[in-house]
Formats: C-alpha cells, sequence, structure tokens
C-alpha cells in the first residue's frame, strides 16, 4: 500500500545495502525505473521524488509518454524492449538510450535515422549469456563483432552491456552468467572507452547482480506495483 516516492525509496535502499554488502560504492549502481504499461502520472510521481531514468519495452506507447512529458527536463528515457525494423525510427527520433540492440541491421538503421541536432543516441548490447533459445540476445562471440560495428557509428554510443536474468532459482547458475557477462563487459570495455555501463539485474536478482558487478539494474513491479497483462 505504499506510495511510489515510498517503494522508490526502499528499492534505492535496498540497492546502497546491497552494494555496501560487497564492498561498492552504491552511486557506481544506477536504478532504471521500468514503467512500461504504467500510466505518464506515475512517472510523474517517480519524477517528482528524483527519479530521472525510465525504460519502456514498448515503442508506441514509449513515444506517447515522451512526447507528452516534454516540460520533466533532464528525464532520461531507456528503450528496453525487442525492437523490429520498421520502428527503429521512432526509438532514434524519441528515446535516449536502447539497452536492446541485438543485430548489426537495427544498429546501422538507428545510426542513420538518429536526428543530427539530437547527441548520440547510448546503446547497450543485449546478451543472452546463457545462449537460451527462446530469448533474444546475441552470443558472447556476436557481441564482439556488434561492439566493433557500433564503435564506429558516429551518431551511435556504445555504453555497454544489457542482460536478462537466466531462467533459474539456481543462484549458483545465476552467478556463473552474471560473472561470465561481467568478464565480457571488461573485455569489451578495455578496448572502447565509452562503455560504462552493465545493466542486469531485476527485482528479483539484484544483490546477486550486484555482487557480480552490475551498474544499471532494472526495477518495474517494485516501484509501480503489478502490470496487467498486455495483449
Ligand atoms: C519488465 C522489464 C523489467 C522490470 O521487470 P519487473 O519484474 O517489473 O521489475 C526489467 N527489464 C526488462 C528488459 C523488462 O522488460
Amino acid at each position: 500500500m505504499n506510495t511510489i516516492a515510498e517503494r522508490l525509496e526502499i528499492a534505492r535502499t535496498n540497492i546502497t545495502n546491497f552494494a555496501r554488502n560487497c564492498s561498492r560504492k552504491p552511486n557506481e549502481i544506477q536504478l532504471l525505473a521500468v514503467s512500461k504499461t504504467k500510466p505518464l502520472s506515475d512517472i510523474k510521481a517517480a519524477y517528482t521524488a528524483g527519479q530521472r531514468s525510465f525504460g519502456e519495452n514498448y515503442v508506441q506507447e514509449g513515444v506517447e509518454k515522451i512526447q507528452s512529458s516534454t516540460e520533466l527536463t533532464d528525464i532520461n528515457w531507456h528503450f528496453i524492449g525487442p525492437i523490429q525494423s520498421n520502428k527503429t525510427r521512432l526509438i532514434a527520433e524519441n528515446f535516449d538510450w536502447v539497452q536492446s540492440v541485438d543485430r548489426e541491421k537495427i544498429a546501422n538503421r538507428l545510426n542513420e535515422q538518429r536526428p543530427n541536432h539530437l547527441p548520440p543516441l547510448n546503446v547497450c548490447i543485449q546478451v543472452n549469456i546463457a545462449n537460451e533459445e527462446s530469448k533474444s540476445g546475441v552470443t558472447a562471440e556476436q557481441a564482439r563483432l556488434l561492439a566493433n560495428t557500433i564503435n564506429h557509428l558516429p551518431n551511435l554510443c556504445l555504453r555497454g552491456l544489457m542482460a536478462i536474468p537466466v531462467n533459474t532459482k539456481d543462484k549458483k547458475i545465476q552467478i556463473q552468467h552474471f560473472n561470465s557477462m561481467k568478464s565480457l563487459y571488461d573485455e569489451l570495455k578495455s578496448n572502447i572507452a565509452t562503455l560504462d555501463t552493465l545493466s542486469m539485474g531485476m527485482s528479483q536478482d539484484t544483490s546477486t547482480a550486484i555482487e557480480s558487478g552490475s551498474t544499471m539494474v532494472r526495477i518495474g513491479t517494485a516501484i509501480f506495483g503489478a502490470r496487467e497483462i498486455k495483449k
């Protein structure tokens, strides 16, 4: 029954405590508030409570919110959903970040369609570190190639990697996958100076992700409450 402001505060306190527990600085870990399916009034409540980064999964819905909230200054909009190639223009023209880039064709289109008056679009590559068949995202090997491609596209700025958690309750397996993400991230970071973001960890696995080196956790339900199923 808490308000959005109270739940945000709890999420921030959790991040702070998880960071301290593994001797990391709390300010190394950003909170992305995942607002998909939630009304703009919820986003405004979080904004008033100091939240500036928001994640959206559906292009049309996200763009509508972005265009109706231009008075919210210094807000950062992250696209985190699957990308169809006929939607890249809307993403390039409206969002500040895209975390779900998983193929060269999409990267090229976003680069071509990013308007010149805007700063480069911040990009994370979505990695399917466990090679799960049902999941989108690239393998580690494909991520190396894609990182190199994106690094040469002038209207994109490669910021890092995004992982969707593996479907398991086994903490050991989870840690293994998070650690593989972290090694891949460190490897790419040693070659590409703009990398500063390892987006992994959601409500269920925030502490494990932070222990493994995450710099951004993505939390929806714990801040905004349960979502209705989207058709
Ligand atoms: C929905 C979503 C989240 C947030 O999930 P919750 O369970 O609501 O916290 C995080 N990351 C991605 C990519 C999502 O699609």
